[in-house]
């Protein structure tokens, strides 16, 4: 997508810190860090957001849950824990329209994270 802020990180139009990238699935730290640790989990694929995905589009979701649990184990953050959030839509306040998984840790996360 030409106006996708993602698409342009993937594409490396606007730089950006990754931390982890494959042919599908790439992530990267967020510009406006939640916690000490913030990470973008993205499909290279531009879906709009969970609604938007169609059946071939669910491997990918395998894959960035996968991603996640990795960085988990190389950031050694699974003893304190983490979370995952995705927001879908107006009312959970997504903001980029490019499916995203944001990974937090590092803090003790209080009851409104992101947004
Ligand atoms: P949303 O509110 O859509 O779930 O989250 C969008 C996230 O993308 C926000 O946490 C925001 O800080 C992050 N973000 C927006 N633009 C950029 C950018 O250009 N670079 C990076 N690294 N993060 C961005
Ligand atoms: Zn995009």
């Amino acid at each position: 997508m030409e106006d996708c802020v993602f698409c342009k990180i993937i594409k490396g139009e606007i730089p950006s810190e990754k931390v982890y990238e494959d042919e599908e699935i790439l992530a990267f730290k967020d510009i406006n860090p939640a916690a000490p640790i913030h990470i973008l989990v993205i499909p290279k694929k531009h879906i709009n957001s969970l609604l938007d995905l169609k059946d071939e589009d669910f491997i990918l979701i395998e894959k960035i849950q996968k991603v996640i649990n990795n960085l988990a184990k190389q950031l050694k953050i699974e003893d304190e824990g983490f979370r995952v959030i995705v927001n879908c839509g107006k009312d959970a306040g997504q903001e980029v329209m490019h499916l995203h998984y944001h990974l937090l840790a590092g803090k003790k996360l209080g009851e409104k994270i992101v947004g």
